[in-house]
C-alpha cells in the first residue's frame, strides 16, 4: 500500500491511497484539471480510480468533485450527513441551474454511503474511519489497513482526542494536519478576527504547537513517515512547521527513541509517493 499527498494547503486538499489493485483519492479540494495532472503526474490513471472518497463538505475538500466527476466513472464514497451539506451550498446560479441543483444531478446514483465511524472497504483497502472534531457536518479522519499496515490521514481538527491518540498508534504513516503556528496565525494581517476564532477553536484547525505536543506526548514512535499536511499558506511557514515537529520528536522519552522522518506536502506539488 502506499499513499502520496496530491496537495495540500488551506486552498485545497487531496490524497491517494493505493494498491497493485485499487487506488482510492481521499478529497477533491483542488480543481479538477489540477486533480487529473496529479493523479497522471505520480503515475496513476485517473480512468482507473476505483472510488472518490470525501471526508467533509468544506470547498478546500469537495470544491473540485462535481466537476472531476465529469472525467471519471468510480463512486463517490460520501455519508449522509456531508452529501446533505454539499448540496446546501449558497453558491450562485450559473447557466440556468443553481450550483446546489448541479451537485445533485451529478451526484445521482453515484453514491456509496458509508458511516464516519463505521469501517467500510473499497477495493482491497480497508477503511476505518472515526469522527474528529471540525465544524464541518460530519467530518472524519481514517485509517487505511491492509496486509496489517495502517496509514492515518487526518486533516480538519480543532484538537487531539482521545480517539485520535487511539487510533494513531501502531501506524506506519500519519498524515495529519499541522495548521498555523499560533503566533502567527494571532498577528496574521489578513484574517479576521472572527476567522482567527474559528481556527484556533477546538473545531478549527490543529496547530504546530498542538501537533507537537501530540508529538512528544503521545506518539507511539511506530510510524516510519510522518507528512505535514494542510498548511497554511498565511500563518505557517513550511520551515517553522518541520523544525516544530523536529524538535517536538527528539523531546520524546529517549527510551522509545523514533526513526521517523517528517515531510511537508505543498499545495502546488504532490510528495513522493511513501510506499509499504
Ligand atoms: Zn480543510
Ligand atoms: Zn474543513
Amino acid at each position: 500500500m502506499k499513499v502520496t499527498v496530491l496537495g495540500s494547503g488551506s486552498t485545497g486538499n487531496a490524497v491517494l491511497v493505493a494498491t497493485e489493485k485499487t487506488r482510492v483519492l481521499v478529497d477533491a479540494g483542488l480543481s479538477a484539471k489540477q486533480l487529473l495532472e496529479r493523479i497522471a503526474a505520480v503515475g496513476e490513471d485517473s480512468a482507473r480510480l476505483d472510488g472518490i472518497l470525501i471526508t467533509h463538505e468544506h470547498s478546500d475538500h469537495a470544491g473540485g468533485l462535481r466537476v472531476l466527476l465529469k472525467s471519471v466513472n468510480c463512486p463517490v464514497f460520501i455519508s449522509e450527513a456531508t452529501e446533505n451539506a454539499y448540496y446546501s451550498t449558497r453558491k450562485g446560479v450559473s447557466n440556468g441551474d443553481s450550483e446546489a441543483v448541479k451537485r445533485r444531478d451529478v451526484l445521482k446514483n453515484r453514491t456509496e454511503k458509508i458511516e464516519s465511524s463505521r469501517e467500510f472497504r473499497i477495493g482491497d483497502i480497508d477503511f476505518e474511519p472515526f469522527s474528529v472534531p471540525h465544524d464541518a457536518a460530519d467530518n472524519f479522519g481514517f485509517i487505511a489497513k491492509k496486509d496489517g499496515v495502517r496509514i492515518a490521514t487526518l486533516m480538519d481538527f480543532g484538537h487531539v482526542t482521545t480517539l485520535i491518540k487511539e487510533k494513531l498508534r501502531r501506524c506506519a504513516a500519519i498524515v495529519v494536519e499541522s495548521n498555523h503556528s499560533r503566533d502567527m496565525l494571532k498577528t496574521c494581517p489578513i484574517y479576521s478576527w472572527d476567522l482567527k476564532q474559528r481556527i484556533l477553536s477546538r473545531t478549527g484547525h490543529l496547530s504546530n504547537e498542538d501537533l507537537s505536543d501530540w508529538l512528544t506526548n503521545d506518539f507511539d514512535g511506530a510510524a516510519r513517515e510522518i507528512v505535514l499536511a494542510h498548511l497554511s499558506q498565511r500563518a505557517n511557514e513550511p520551515h517553522l512547521a518541520r523544525l516544530m515537529a523536529e524538535t517536538a520528536l527528539e523531546m520524546r522519552p529517549n527510551f522509545f527513541k523514533a526513526e521517523t522522518r517528517i515531510t511537508i506536502s505543498y499545495h502546488k506539488q504532490p510528495t513522493d509517493w511513501i510506499e509499504f
